[in-house]
């Protein structure tokens, strides 16, 4: 049996598990109720499992038994990751496994990822006496904000054994990555994702008298257009980077001066050392502008997800096993996004590599974006990202091992 017929045959239980847990979406850190799906399944399996990792994180791991090759041959390690967390959506699919909470929904295909490790921790399973090493199965809570990769390497999920390498992907229409296919790119991928707040102090008064206060509008309004002169005059225009003003908060009526303005915004860039530039910058500029008006800015400015880094030499080797899945020709090359991933914290200590399954079909009407009320994925595809995933462990460990492809 080929792995892609090994991966077909539990079709059916992969759909299962996706529906499962598509029908209980949780948010952010408090997975309780997939990561206990998970735990079982993985149990069941013969698989060992570490639950509570990082919150509601769990690992798996599973030991290949084939006969030792060498005395003192090094074992090598290879992790594979999921993220289980919903987001705060309402469904509008209509699919008879909707969501059963209110409000909450499986709209990232989060669902689908934990299906897809699930399926390769069967199949994997179940080939443990064919292959040497180590496969780490990473499930992880929060994806969507929270952290939750953070909390995991924290709570040791990438030590004992320290995995060699790691892999994850993505479902969904994300870089436009067709039905079936795979898209890959190595290097960054996806950038960087920072919070800011400025908040301008000036001072409040009558709408008709504003020489006898301090307009926090308009010194806000000049702030924002100031701050468009980081990205547009001072980075060098081949290094993407994004800084944008979503939200300012200020007033309550026409004529009232308020006395401060609060300004939120978000910062995306590929390359890390833009961070603490980007920062800087905004901070002065605000500042600047602010002290020029007779106002006064305070900034805050957190930094999230780093940049999303594909190593190079295992971007390709995964690209090479997913085209014994799919084909050479669904074996695409996926374009960058500056949407954020925190598959990026263990990329920055691993070397691995995150790439696009393509779930969309507008053929069955599949054709809404991640994280849309209507948002929905293709099934039939799934298997295929299960079968990439035992690929590429099994074309991992058997490089310096004995594992030969039958
Ligand atoms: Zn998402
Ligand atoms: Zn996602």
């Amino acid at each position: 049996m080929t792995v892609r017929e090994a991966a077909k045959a539990i079709e059916s239980k992969i759909i299962g598990w996706r529906r499962e847990v598509h029908r209980h979406p949780e948010l952010q850190l408090e997975t309780v109720k997939t990561a206990a799906l998970v735990s079982s399944a993985l149990r069941e399996m013969g698989i060992e499992v570490r639950e509570g990792v990082g919150g509601n994180g769990v690992v798996g791991l599973l030991r290949g038994e084939a006969p030792s090759g060498a005395p003192g041959e090094a074992v090598r390690t290879i992790a594979l990751r999921a993220d289980m967390d919903a987001l705060p959506v309402k469904e509008e699919t209509g699919l008879p496994y909707a969501s059963e909470v209110p409000g909450l929904m499986h709209a990232c295909g989060h669902d689908a990822h934990v299906a897809m490790l699930l399926g390769a921790a069967q199949v994997l399973s179940d080939m443990r006496k064919q292959f040497r090493g180590n496969v780490k199965f990473i499930f992880q809570p929060g994806e969507e904000g929270a952290g939750g990769a953070r909390l995991m390497i924290e709570d040791g999920c990438l030590e004992d054994p320290r995995p060699d390498a790691i892999v994850g992907a993505h479902v969904g229409s994300l870089w436009n990555v067709g039905n079936g296919q795979a898209g890959f790119r190595p290097g960054p991928l996806m950038a960087a994702s920072d919070r800011f707040e400025v908040f301008v102090q000036g001072m409040g008064g009558h709408g008709a008298a504003p020489h006898a206060s301090v307009d926090p509008v308009v010194v806000a309004s000049h702030i924002v257009t100031a701050l468009q002169l980081i990205v547009s005059r001072e980075i060098n225009p081949t290094e993407p980077a994004v800084v944008t003003v979503g939200a300012i908060q200020a007033g309550t009526a026409n004529n009232i001066i308020p006395d401060t303005c609060l300004m939120k915004g978000t910062v995306r860039y590929m390359k890390r050392d833009l961070g603490p530039f980007i920062k800087k910058r905004i901070t002065e500029i605000a500042g600047s502008v602010a002290a020029g008006m007779r106002a006064e800015a305070k900034v805050t400015y957190h930094f999230g997800y780093p940049p999303l880094v594909n190593d190079e030499d295992i971007t390709n080797r995964v690209r090479a096993s997913a085209a014994k899945i799919v084909g050479e020709d669904n074996v695409v090359t996926a374009g960058t996004t500056m949407g954020a991933e925190d598959m990026s914290y263990y990329l920055e200590r691993v070397p691995g590599t995150f790439f696009a399954i393509g779930t969309g079909n507008e053929a069955k009407g599949i054709m809404y974006p991640n994280h849309h009320p209507k948002f929905d994925l293709d099934e039939e595809v799934l298997y295929l990202g299960t079968a990439i995933f035992v690929q590429a462990c099994l074309d991992f460990l058997g490089e310096e091992g004995p594992y030969k492809e039958k």
